[in-house]
């Protein structure tokens, strides 16, 4: 027996008079007056198939067994439907097919939820996944995130590029979360680390002159799980050699209109626009602007140089800047409690001191409590710079710079939200920034991180000060992609030159022995001719996510975990017996749930 003959987008009027087959599940079964109509469904559409007692009744007889989601197969003849009852809604409504035959291939139980429409339990969703993927939705999901990855491999097949695997079984390598670690059973006691990046494996490949590698990457991060995150995911991962930031860019530029052209119908400009890191956080306060609105942090310091307010003199004495972001329009949606509240939050959540506000009534009263601090002169040209009229509020970030400008980067976005500002936009808004610094001070570890990875390459206008410890002025030849406010990627040239690999990780406080002993085999690597060599890494899963336009990851991959880590389908992680956990030589010291 054939299970089909179409599938059930197929059919059309020109089909009308042909006897065909088709397989799937019943999407819905409606009975008129014993003669019963079922929507029968398979990956590609719906095509109506009615069953008509007078003409087969054995065969309609069996039709009323049918129930939700039982899989069956139905030989019929394509028929017209009467005028008026086509569904314009469906490729297939003009057509029914009158069944003469059907096979009930398996029944379906009772559902946990209704395949049409929304489910608001995500528990329940993740628990019977493989029905929740039956849903239209979810189906599209899994589609379009196939033409993603399909256009990304067609795109560097076209540019000379090779498909590489990297273990997954590997050392650990710093992208700045925990590791998982997976125990060695032939080495007992030892572990392997499942990879947060493929990072070292796709420098090596340089090492190894592949000169051209990329790899639809699993990694493995051990985090917190927020809505954007997940315990693996995927990276669309590039490296090549003998390259620039801007050859490395265009390739990225390239990708993306392919994949907005492939998947949308969409055609985005390119280039993107680039922007300093330092400008888009004083402008914007935030490494990853979204600049489809305005609302810039604006400059004060000067303005309240010699001011009598305390506040604001101890901040400027200490170094630290006053700045401020004009909400315009915003004075009807805060009312005194609102904005105590947007104050709690700053304090709570942000770590601010404070959240100074001005509010300008729509008939221009100042409300604020630190007004009354300022002179005449300084609330005239605080106006004047912000253009502050009747109905705005603003903000005030008043601390060190980056932490002034992040608050108020936050407050901004916030604004935006309430505003409405991006709501209903079709606006894609692409950026590089660029120019970020290569290291951080943590305060609490006093000890200097890499922002992104150890292998950054500092920008050869900055090597003096990696040579003369003035880490905070030394820039990398680093760039992240933008989308709408959310990074999309990232990477940078890196350090191709045994010495100033092992600088940079002295810079990083790791020892000669430490870096003998984590990363010697690189250090190693690159005393054999390593030629220059740049990369980058794009979320997989976060860019079909933009595309999708939906609001959790877990929407676009086939078996997410939840919230907690869990994979609710198949209840995993799972306790396992004592005798295995002794076979890793390993003791769990965690008590039983
Ligand atoms: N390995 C980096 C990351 O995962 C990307 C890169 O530098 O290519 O973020």
């Amino acid at each position: 027996m054939s299970y089909r003959t179409h599938h059930c987008a197929a059919l059309r009027p020109t089909d009308v008079g042909t006897t065909v087959t088709l397989s799937g599940w019943v999407d819905s079964r409606r009975d008129h007056g014993g003669v019963i109509f079922v929507d029968l469904r398979d990956r590609e559409g719906i095509t109506q198939v009615v069953f008509r007692p007078e003409e087969h009744p054995a065969v309609a007889e069996l039709s009323h067994g049918l129930r939700s989601e039982d899989c069956i197969t139905v030989t019929g003849l394509v028929s017209a439907r009467l005028a008026g009852t086509e569904n314009p809604k469906l490729t297939t409504g003009g057509i029914e097919v009158v069944a003469t035959a059907l096979t009930v291939l398996n029944k379906a139980d009772v559902l946990p939820f209704p395949i049409e429409g929304k489910v608001s339990n995500e528990d329940l969703r993740l628990e019977y996944r493989y029905l929740d993927l039956r849903r239209a939705d979810m189906r599209t999901n899994l589609r379009l995130r196939h033409r993603v990855t399909k256009a990304a491999r067609d795109h560097f097949d076209e540019q000379g590029f090779l498909e590489i695997e990297t273990p997954i079984l590997s050392n650990p390598t710093p992208e700045g979360a925990r590791d998982f670690l997976v125990p060695a059973r032939l080495t007992p006691g030892a572990f392997y680390a499942l990879p947060q990046a493929p990072q070292q494996y796709k420098q090596l490949l340089q090492v190894a002159g592949v000169e051209k590698y990329f790899q639809i990457a699993r990694c493995f991060r051990d985090e917190d799980l927020r809505a954007e995150r997940q315990l693996e995911f995927t990276q669309i991962d590039v490296e090549a050699s003998f390259t620039s930031e801007l050859e490395i860019q265009t390739l990225i530029e390239g990708l993306l209109a392919r994949i907005f052209r492939e998947t949308k119908g969409v055609e985005i400009p390119t280039p993107f626009p680039r922007m300093a890191y330092r400008e888009a956080m004083d402008r914007f306060g935030s490494d990853k602007p979204d600049l489809r609105f305005g609302l810039e942090i604006v400059e004060l310091s000067d303005i309240f140089r010699d001011s009598p307010f305390k506040v604001f003199q101890s901040v400027l004495a200490s170094g630290g800047v006053i700045r401020a972001l004009n909400a315009k329009g915003a004075a009807e949606k805060f009312s005194k409690e609102q904005l105590k509240k947007w104050e709690e939050w700053a304090k709570t959540e942000l770590g601010a001191k404070g959240l100074a506000y001005i509010k300008a009534s729509p008939t221009g009263e100042w409300e604020s409590p630190i007004v009354k601090f300022f002179s005449e002169s300084e609330k005239a040209a605080l106006a004047e710079r912000l253009d502050f009229q009747p109905g705005d509020v603003l903000f005030f970030g008043a601390d060190k710079r980056d932490a002034a400008c992040e608050v108020l980067g936050r407050v901004r976005l916030r604004c935006a939200e309430l505003l409405e500002l991006t709501k209903g936009s079709e606006e894609l808004n692409f950026l590089w920034v660029v120019d970020f610094p290569l290291l951080a001070f943590v305060p609490e570890e006093n000890s200097w991180v890499a922002v992104h990875h150890p292998f950054t390459r500092p920008k050869a206008d900055d090597l003096a000060h990696l040579e003369s410890g003035a880490y905070e002025n030394v820039r990398a030849v680093a760039y992240d992609v933008v989308l709408n406010g959310v990074e999309l990627g990232g990477g940078s040239i890196r350090i191709h030159e045994r010495d100033l690999q092992a600088k940079m990780f002295a810079a990083l406080g790791i020892s000669p022995e430490e870096q003998q002993e984590k990363f010697g085999h690189l250090l190693r690597a690159f005393s054999f001719g390593a030629p220059p060599h740049g990369g980058v890494a794009l979320g997989l899963d976060r860019l079909v996510m933009l595309i999708a336009g939906t609001e959790s990851i877990r929407d676009v991959i086939a078996f997410p975990k939840n919230n907690r880590g869990q994979d609710l389908l198949t209840q995993s992680p799972v306790q396992v017996e004592p005798k295995l956990l002794r076979e890793l030589a390993i003791q769990s010291t965690a008590k039983k749930p």
